[in-house]
């Protein structure tokens, strides 16, 4: 998101100063406003060599991922995927491990960092909820129309280490 006016005092920002698209300047209180991606955290479960995925509603209406969602303000990484995995899935995890770390570009408004983590279940009952409208177990070769680039290179990832068939 690109913001023309001062947070703080409500006047205008500039990049004359800083010469940085992404440190705009406010010309009333000198406030830099520092643009950073945001943070994205999705859940990778796997049963029976298929991977969990979430058909979504709202943004990118119709299209499947991995089931994801941003991190809060003042919210540990690890307690956030915990959280949005539940949210939208009815199940609670246990994280493992770090998957993959990758940049999200897909959106020109929202730049994100996307950290994927392998996760086991621990309980739960599977029922898509939130932004979420189907849940389902996919084998590679039946991959659906997926939302976000970076998803099919960590599932193509998951293909080539023998994770999914
Ligand atoms: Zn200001």
């Amino acid at each position: 998101m690109r913001y023309q006016y001062c947070p703080k005092c409500g006047g205008k920002l500039s990049v004359e100063e800083t010469k940085d698209i992404n440190q705009p300047q406010c010309t009333e209180c000198n406030f830099i406003f520092y643009q950073n991606p945001a943070v994205g955290v999705a859940a990778i479960v796997i049963k029976d060599k298929k991977v969990l995925l979430g058909k979504r509603k709202g943004s990118y209406e119709g299209q499947w991922c991995i089931p994801c969602g941003y991190l809060e303000w003042d919210e540990d990484v690890y307690d956030g995927v915990v959280r949005e995995f539940y949210e939208e899935t009815g199940l609670k995890v246990k994280v493992k491990e770090v998957y993959s770390v990758l940049s999200n570009f897909h959106n020109p408004k929202q730049h994100t960092v996307g950290i994927w983590f392998l996760a086991d279940v621990i309980e739960g009952e599977l029922k898509a909820s939130d932004d979420i409208t189907k849940v389902d177990y996919f084998y590679y070769g039946d991959i659906p129309k997926m939302a976000f680039p970076t998803d099919h290179v960590v599932i193509e990832k998951l293909k080539e280490e023998g994770l999914i068939l």
